[in-house]
């Protein structure tokens, strides 16, 4: 996705130029079949935003027109501020006119107020608004709004003659305020014994990544005896998952721990359709996002193996009884694999082959790691 840079802040295409021209176009026309046959409306321009919308929109309007620019200002920052300025630079004598103001954009609908109390008293014939944009859910007037080209959600735009503190007015298109995520975070995916801790190991000194692996913090507050380590202990010794809510809130803790990682690689999480959702709404809020989820693909009896071995010196009882491990696979197959969908729909799965030496495998996945 295209990002652009305004000072501090990111903002991604939310309306493209062809688009806008379309809207613009066709809101001329609206004005036009609308009006009597031959009045010859007076177009109004408030300044700065709509400099570019008015010019396009004269140049599609196909009847006689007059136009002049005011200038009203009511921005600062990026919120909408109550103050008004006083109009500027409207000369012409407007008396029996058809006025058609031209806004780029309506929010509060506080200036807009101000307009109509200003045209109040110039004895025109009418006044009509045009506006560009308009945001339906944070206006807060009664005020007719004639001509709507599209209404938006309440974001922030610039763009299009729109700004952030003075730049952006020269974008041809509109762009809403995002922010640019500055981690890296890899969930690395696969079922029990597939290698994911061991390559995590490597790759998080590879990457500069903070390797989060759950079980791992799981079997560490079993050995410390904490009040979450017995909450799970039953869940693991007999391999079942440790609920979603103790498991999400364990991660997030762990997350914010390490505030200013450059990225994180989540080993043994998510596990279930909702961690995965409850990730992404966790990250979004950091404005970060998963950048992929790297799976280790292993046929299931070349895993079993793996397990009864590691199980000789690793100490971890869900490795040494098979029927445990059986139902770690039961767990995994029924509620872990979906998740291979769930990043696959984000355009976000890569499936890597997880046999062979572990160099190897290193190797794969790290030619993976560098395209995200
Ligand atoms: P692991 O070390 O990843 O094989 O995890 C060992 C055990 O910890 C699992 O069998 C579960 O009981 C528990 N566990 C680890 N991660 C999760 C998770 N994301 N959700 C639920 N349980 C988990």
């Amino acid at each position: 996705m295209k990002l652009v840079k305004l000072h501090d802040l990111y903002f991604k295409e939310f309306i493209s130029a062809e688009e806008i021209s379309t809207i613009v176009a066709s809101l001329a026309e609206q004005v036009q079949n609308d009006l009597p046959k031959k009045e010859v409306p007076f177009f109004i321009g408030i300044l700065n935003g709509c400099f570019v919308f008015t010019a396009d929109f004269l140049r599609q309007y196909k009847g006689d027109c007059e136009m002049s620019f005011v200038k009203l200002a009511s921005y600062e920052g990026t919120t909408s501020t109550e103050k008004v300025k006083n109009l500027i630079g409207l000369n012409e004598d407007l008396t029996d006119r058809t006025v058609v103001i031209l806004e780029d954009i309506i929010d509060t609908g506080t200036t807009l107020q101000e307009i109509y109390e200003i045209f109040k008293t110039k004895n025109i014939k009418e006044l009509k608004i045009a506006t560009l944009f308009y945001k339906p859910d944070v206006y807060r007037k009664e005020l007719p709004i004639n001509y709507v080209g599209k209404s938006i959600e309440d974001k922030f735009i610039v763009g299009y003659g729109l700004d952030y503190k003075g730049y952006g007015r020269n974008l041809p298109a509109i762009y809403q305020l995002t922010t640019q995520p500055k981690m890296k975070n890899i969930v690395l995916f696969g079922p029990p014994g597939a290698g994911k801790g061991t390559q995590a190991e490597v790759l998080k000194e590879k990457y500069n990544l903070v390797h989060i692996s759950t079980g791992e913090v799981f079997r560490f507050n079993i050995k410390n005896e904490t009040e979450l380590g017995l909450l799970a202990k039953t869940y693991m010794d007999a391999g079942d998952l440790v609920p979603d809510e103790v498991t999400i809130n364990m991660l997030k803790e762990e997350v914010n721990k390490n505030a200013d990682a450059a990225g994180f690689i989540f080993d043994g999480f998510p596990r279930t359709q909702s961690q995965a959702e409850a990730l992404d709404a966790f990250l979004a809020e950091k404005g970060e996002r998963i950048n992929g989820m790297v799976a280790l693909e292993v046929p299931e009896d070349l895993l079993v193996e793996r397990l009864l071995e590691r199980g000789k010196t690793s100490g971890r009882t869900d490795d040494t009884d098979e029927s445990k491990i059986r139902n770690r696979f039961n767990e995994y197959n029924t509620k872990t694999a979906v998740l291979k969908d769930f990043y696959e729909a984000q355009g976000n799965y890569y499936g890597v082959n997880g046999v062979g030496s572990i160099e190897d495998i290193t190797q794969r996945l790290s030619e993976v790691f560098d395209t995200l």
